[in-house]
């Protein structure tokens, strides 16, 4: 545990939050701030700061959890979709530098805006970053 890490404390019952499922590897809590009605956070038990820390072993896991909470949660909430958001870096929005996944339930008319604004390029600028970037 990291000790200046609120959802390191979060994660292992040092502080009292919401818990909404949980197991060896994981804390899902509800987001004190929520986007939508509903909106959690899957959390690793292990401090991991981001995307780029975060074991692929692990992160697999969570990706199979974020399914089985989205599959689960969509009836229960009477949501009519999901987003789900995992922003890595200070100018990409993280907050809090302890991996994290935003499950966000999506309802009909709730006025949020989860997106970006589309870009124009032209086909020879994106066919020379696809010849870039290639892996
Ligand atoms: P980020 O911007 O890093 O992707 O997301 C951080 C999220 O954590 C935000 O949505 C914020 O509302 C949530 N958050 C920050 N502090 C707390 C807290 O103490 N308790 C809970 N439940 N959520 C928190
Ligand atoms: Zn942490």
């Amino acid at each position: 545990m990291k000790d200046d890490c609120i959802f390191c404390k979060l994660a292992g019952h040092v502080f009292e939050t919401n818990i909404i499922y949980e197991d060896d590897d994981f804390t899902v809590i509800l987001d004190a701030n929520p986007a939508t009605r509903g909106h959690a956070l899957i959390l690793p038990k292990e401090h991991y700061a981001d995307l780029y820390e975060i074991p692929d072993e692990l992160l697999k896991k969570a990706a199979s959890l974020a399914k089985k909470i989205v599959s689960e949660l969509t009836e229960k909430l009477g949501a009519d979709g999901y987003n789900i958001v995992q922003n890595n870096g200070e100018k990409a929005g993280q907050t809090v530098f302890h991996f994290h996944i935003h499950l966000i339930p999506r309802y009909e008319n709730d006025g949020q805006l989860i997106g970006w604004k589309p870009g124009k390029p032209g086909d020879d600028e994106l066919k020379a970053l696809a010849d870039k970037i290639r892996l």
